[in-house]
């Protein structure tokens, strides 16, 4: 059994294949999207139990992505996890106040600290 489905939306294919390879290698069911429409359109149709969110997408940004999350009845209590790069401290700062559930740097944070990240984010907002 999955322990459960999530939704990476990254635009860099490197760091989509690793953080695939790291959740489904942990047990995760993992669906990709490459742009914040892409994602937005997976997040509806798919209905993940947590987002892991790139901000430096083509064409629409991570905060739109997360804005449009939050405003929609069906989306909105998924958790987001943010990427962020190392050192854009306003970045992560502005997601959460956007409603991120957390963030993580990206390849600063190893791979294992994330999964830990997304199994302890879970376990937190689990449905009952
Ligand atoms: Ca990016």
């Amino acid at each position: 059994m999955s322990k459960g489905k999530i939704l990476i939306v990254e635009d860099e294919a490197g760091f989509r294949r690793i953080y695939k390879e790291v959740l489904e290698t942990d047990g995760y069911t993992v669906v990709l999207a490459e742009t914040g429409e892409q994602g937005l359109k997976s997040a509806n149709k798919e209905s993940p139990d947590l987002i892991l969110l790139d901000l430096r997408l083509p064409t629409m940004h991570g905060f739109e992505v997360l804005q449009k999350l939050k405003e929609k009845e069906a989306t909105k209590n998924i958790p987001v996890i943010i990427f962020s790069v190392m050192g854009e401290q306003d970045d992560i700062q502005e997601g959460l106040d956007l409603g991120a559930e957390d963030y993580a740097v990206k390849g600063f944070y190893s791979p294992r600290e994330i999964l830990k990240q997304v199994g302890s984010i879970l376990a937190r907002t689990a449905k009952h």
